[in-house]
């Protein structure tokens, strides 16, 4: 079974800049604009032809992707394109102009940690130091060349500290917007997320999928019996239950109240009867509460073709309230496509089981 930690959007080592590049560069091209182009003119009028050619190959660069992005259209060229006239500034800079030129270094890395995914911007940033380091031995000296090199170093690594920091809240974020507090499980949000990617990848590969409508037996007098807590701890315990039973690519979401509903990739109809016979099993079998077995339904549907993503979950729903009409503690299949269950004639809406 998932959780929040691995869920869409929460994989450890995404570039959790993504989302906002396109605002970054806009950005950051205004800025470059605005700081950068009196430097380009002032080489050019001075003679610096080079130096002043790389500088404004920068701004025009990050000028045509932002207009791009401001037109909404992808950026044309790629931002690691950047390196390589920022790369020729910094060291045409040193060269001319000395220490000076060490100075573009530590926009140039920022640059590469807010524009590219944080792999490049590592090996962008260690290029750019390299490099600039090595020019600036040439031409400043070895005492400047030192304490550059450590005050860069230090530069990169408090980027990567902020940038973990926010990956880390992004995370803590995303899990918080998508799980229910009190039990951990997936919410409705990202079920409505989860059910129509399985709906897409379905018609895309015609892979079978398949899902299981569950609610706890009378919970009220549960409830009513035993007091709010014992409730929640019953609500706990079942999906720990069904977690612990599920496999890594099954996702468990809380409907509301004590309405869950699993859903289940690759799985057709007969199988998913079979897990939902395992877990009914596995309730009625687990003392949650002493004295009083707990005891689920649940209705099964399996994702056929042309169905709407509320069809295949009423469907599910219908199969779960017939299993509360025959008499609770049961599971009902609601799919059409059944003929393959061994033993079963009639269908939909056939009964499975009940513990005695
Ligand atoms: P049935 O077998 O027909 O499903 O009966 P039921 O009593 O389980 O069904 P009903 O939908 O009438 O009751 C659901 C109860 O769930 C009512 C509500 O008090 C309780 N409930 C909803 N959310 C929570 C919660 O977060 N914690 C606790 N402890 N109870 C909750
Ligand atoms: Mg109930
Ligand atoms: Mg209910």
């Amino acid at each position: 079974m998932s959780d929040p930690e691995t869920a869409p959007g929460g994989e450890s080592g995404r570039d959790i800049l993504a989302a906002y590049r396109e605002r970054i560069v806009r950005l950051m091209a205004i800025a470059g604009v605005i700081f950068l182009a009196p430097f380009a003119v002032n080489d050019l009028v001075q003679g610096r032809y080079l130096l002043g050619g790389a500088i404004l190959m920068v701004v025009l660069i990050l000028g045509v992707d932002a207009i791009a992005i401001q037109k909404k259209k992808r950026a044309p060229l790629p931002f690691g394109l950047l390196l390589i006239p920022m790369a020729a500034s910094i060291v045409l800079s040193l060269k001319e102009q000395g220490f000076y030129g060490a100075l573009w270094t530590y926009p140039a890395v920022l640059f590469c940690y807010f524009v590219l995914p944080r792999r490049a911007a590592n090996v962008g940033s260690l290029t750019l130091s390299v490099l600039a380091a090595g020019v600036a031995y040439i031409y400043v000296g070895p005492e400047i060349t030192a304490r550059f090199v450590v005050t860069l170093a230090l530069t990169v690594v408090i980027i990567n500290i902020i940038l973990n920091i926010i990956g880390q809240l992004q995370q803590e974020l995303v899990g918080q917007a998508l799980t229910d507090p009190l039990t951990g499980a997936y919410n409705r949000r990202q079920m409505d997320i989860s059910l129509t990617e399985a709906i897409e990848r379905n018609r895309r590969t015609g892979a079978p999928v398949s899902i299981l409508a569950l609610d706890i037996d009378h919970f009220k007098r549960v409830n009513d019996d035993f007091g709010h807590h014992v409730g929640d701890k019953v609500l706990k315990g079942m999906v720990t239950l069904i977690k612990n039973r599920s496999r890594k690519l099954d996702r468990l979401f809380r409907m509301g109240g004590e309405e869950f509903l699993l859903l289940l990739p690759d799985t057709r109809a007969n199988a998913a009867v079979k897990q939902a016979e395992a877990l009914r099993k596995l309730m009625s079998e687990t003392a949650l509460i002493e004295q009083r077995p707990v005891t689920i339904s649940i209705g099964v549907a399996e994702y056929w073709s042309e169905q709407t993503q509320e069809e295949w979950m009423q469907t599910a729903d219908d199969a779960l309230y017939q299993a509360k009409n025959q008499g609770r503690n049961m599971v009902v299949c609601g799919s059409a496509d059944t003929e393959s269950i061994p033993g079963l004639s009639e269908s939909p809406g056939k009964k499975y089981g009940r513990a005695g």
